[in-house]
C-alpha cells in the first residue's frame, strides 16, 4: 500500500507526484497511456502533431454541435506520460489578473493572490529576464519565441498602428492586455519542449519513493465503509483488473474531461446521469462534468505576396484585446495569435492553397457559452460543449475577422499580405459557425467552491463530502481563463500540493 495515489500523469499530475516526493512521501502515479519519449514526437518541438489522433491521444468527440453548423469536432487530450503537456503547443500564458481572482473569490483566503502567485514562482524560469513581474525561480523554463522565422516585426508594426503597444511587449509581465509581442514558449535551452514531465518527473523517475505505472488506466474510485476514498481500480498494462490502496489522498489529475468521466463511473456525479448509464449512485454531486468551457479557435488565412521561410512553431506573435469591452476586470476576450508563414508542423494538415499564406488564429478566450461532460447510456461519453450557444461568442469571432482585415491595412503587414483566402465571402457567421474548432482548454467540470449544488471540490481540493479524495487538475478552474491554460493548471497542481503537505 502506498501514502498517496495520483492518477494521471499529465501537467498536474507530474507537479504532484515531484512535489509529495520532495516532501518525502510515497506516491503511486497511474496512466493510462505510454511512457513515450521519441525525441522527433515529443521533445522536437515540430513533432508533437504527429501524436494527435493516434493512441496517444484520447480524441474525444462532441456530441453534434448546434452553434457549429451541426458539426462535431475533436477535442485532442494526451494520452502519455507527460498528459496534454506532452502534445500541447508550449505557449507560456500566465493568463489575466481576473483569473486568479477568481480563484481567490471562489476558494477563499486559501487561494489569496499571493499564495497563487507564490505558486508561479515555483513553476516559472524566465531565461530572458530578469523583467518586471516575472520570476526565474521555478523548474520549467521559459523564453520568447526561439524560431526567428515564427515572429513577425510586421505583426508588431500592424499593431502599433492601431494604438496597442508593441516592440517586445511582455503579456506575461504586469499587464496583459493591449498590447503585441513575440509568445513565449516553455522550450529548453536545446529547443526542445520543456514539458511539466521534462521539468518536474524526469529527474525523480529512479527515486523508490515514486511508483509510475503506466498503460494503466483507473477505472472507478473505491470509498470505503465510512465513505471516503480508499483506493482505485484499475486495468493495469497486462489488462487485468486490480485494486490499488492508498493510506492517503487519492488525487486525480486526469484532465477535465476525463476526472469528471472518472468520478462519474465511481457513482459520484448527478443522480439522474448515473441512473441513466446505469451507474449505481453512491456520492450526489450535481456539478460534477457540468460547467464545462472552452476556448474555441478560427483560422484567417491571406496569401502572401512573397515566399519566406516557413516557421517551425504553430505560432510566434500574439496580440491580446478586448473587442466587445464588456469586461470590467480588462481581461481580453481575445488572443490574437499570429504565423506570418505556414507552420512546417500544420502543412500536411492544410487545405491545399495554391501557394505561400500567413495565417492569423483568433481565439476566443472570454467565452460565456457552457456545455456538459458525462456518461451517457451504456456508460457512453457525451462531450456536449455548447460551442457558440450564446450570441456573444459568435459576436466576438467576427469582430475577430473584421479586425484582422484592419491589421492587414496597416503598415507592416500591407506589405506582405495579399488577397484574404478564408473567409473568402460576406457571410461571416457562417464562416465563424462552420469553421471554429477548439484549441483544447477545457475547464470547470470539478469546479472549486463551497456550495456542494454548484461545485465539485472545497478550498482544500477535497471533493464535497469524500475523505481522502481530491481533484487537481484543469477541472477544478472555474471559468475558461483569458489564455492557454497549461500555465493556470500547472499553479492549480502547485497549490494542491502546498495544501496537502501542510494540511491547511
Ligand atoms: C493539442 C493541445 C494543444 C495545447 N496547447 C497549449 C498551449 O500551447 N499552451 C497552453 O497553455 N495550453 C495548451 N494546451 C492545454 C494544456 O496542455 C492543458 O491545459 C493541460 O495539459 C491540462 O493539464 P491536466 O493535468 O488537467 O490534464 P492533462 O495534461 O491532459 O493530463 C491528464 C492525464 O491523465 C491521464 N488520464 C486521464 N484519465 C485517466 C485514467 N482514468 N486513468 C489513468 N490516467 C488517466 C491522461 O492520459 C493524461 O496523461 C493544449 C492542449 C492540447 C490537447
Amino acid at each position: 500500500m502506498t501514502q498517496h495515489i495520483v492518477v494521471g500523469a499529465g501537467a498536474s499530475g507530474c507537479i504532484l507526484a515531484r512535489r509529495l516526493v520532495d516532501a518525502g512521501r510515497q506516491v503511486l502515479l497511474i496512466e493510462a497511456g505510454e511512457m513515450h519519449r521519441h525525441p522527433s514526437n515529443v521533445e522536437d518541438v515540430e513533432g508533437f502533431i504527429n501524436l494527435w489522433n493516434t493512441r496517444f491521444d484520447w480524441a474525444l468527440p462532441t456530441v453534434r454541435q448546434k452553434g457549429l453548423a451541426n458539426r462535431t469536432i475533436t477535442v485532442n487530450q494526451g494520452k502519455i506520460v507527460g498528459g496534454s503537456s506532452a502534445i500541447n503547443a508550449m505557449m507560456y500564458v500566465r493568463c489575466h489578473s481576473s483569473d486568479y481572482e477568481h480563484l481567490e473569490r471562489r476558494g477563499g483566503p486559501r487561494w489569496s493572490l499571493d499564495r497563487t502567485r507564490r505558486a508561479l514562482s515555483r513553476i516559472e524560469n524566465y531565461v530572458d529576464g530578469p523583467r518586471e513581474g516575472r520570476f526565474q525561480s521555478g523548474l520549467m523554463e521559459v523564453r520568447d519565441c526561439p524560431d526567428p522565422a515564427s515572429y513577425s516585426p510586421e505583426f508588431q508594426q500592424s499593431a502599433a498602428a492601431l494604438g496597442y503597444a508593441a516592440d517586445d511587449w511582455d503579456y506575461n509581465g504586469p499587464r496583459q492586455e493591449n498590447g503585441a509581442g513575440p509568445l513565449q514558449f516553455n522550450i529548453d535551452g536545446q529547443g526542445r519542449r520543456h514539458s511539466a514531465f521534462n521539468a518536474y518527473l524526469a529527474e525523480i523517475l529512479d527515486t523508490p519513493l515514486l511508483e509510475v505505472r503506466h498503460g494503466c488506466e483507473a477505472l472507478r474510485i473505491v470509498l470505503g465503509p465510512d465513505g471516503g476514498a480508499t483506493g482505485v481500480d484499475v486495468r493495469n498494462s497486462q489488462g487485468e483488473i486490480e485494486t490499488l490502496r492508498s493510506e492517503q489522498e487519492i488525487i486525480l489529475c486526469g484532465g477535465a474531461l476525463l476526472t469528471p468521466l472518472l468520478l462519474q463511473r465511481s457513482g459520484i456525479g448527478p443522480t439522474r446521469t448515473l441512473e441513466k448509464a446505469g451507474v449505481p449512485p453512491k456520492v450526489e454531486l450535481p456539478a460534477v462534468g457540468e460547467h464545462l468551457m472552452d476556448h474555441l479557435q478560427l483560422p484567417v488565412i491571406y496569401r502572401l505576396k512573397k515566399e519566406i521561410p516557413n516557421p517551425r512553431l504553430l505560432t510566434g506573435n500574439v496580440l491580446f484585446l478586448n473587442l466587445n469591452n464588456n469586461s470590467p476586470s480588462g481581461a481580453p476576450d481575445l488572443q490574437l495569435n499570429f504565423t506570418p508563414a505556414a507552420p512546417r508542423p500544420l502543412q500536411r494538415l492544410l487545405p491545399p492553397l495554391g501557394g505561400p499564406v500567413m495565417i492569423f488564429l483568433p481565439i476566443l478566450v472570454q467565452p460565456v457559452s457552457v456545455g456538459r461532460v458525462r456518461l451517457g447510456a451504456k456508460q457512453r461519453v457525451e462531450l456536449d460543449p455548447h460551442y457558440l450557444s450564446h450570441r456573444k461568442d459568435v459576436e466576438v469571432l467576427i469582430k475577430a475577422v473584421e479586425f484582422c482585415r484592419q491589421m492587414v491595412k496597416q503598415p507592416g503587414l500591407e506589405g506582405l499580405a495579399g488577397e484574404p483566402l478564408l473567409p473568402e465571402d460576406a457571410d461571416l457567421e457562417g464562416y465563424v459557425r462552420g469553421n471554429a474548432s477548439t484549441l483544447w482548454h477545457p475547464v470547470g467540470t470539478c469546479r472549486l467552491g463551497s456550495d456542494p449544488e454548484e461545485s465539485v471540490v472545497d478550498s482544500r481540493l477535497q471533493v464535497h463530502g469524500i475523505a481522502n479524495l481530491h481533484v487537481a487538475d484543469a477541472s477544478v478552474t472555474p471559468y475558461a481563463t483569458a489564455g492557454n491554460n497549461h500555465v493556470p493548471t500547472m499553479v492549480i497542481a502547485e497549490m494542491a500540493a502546498e495544501l496537502l503537505l501542510s494540511g491547511d
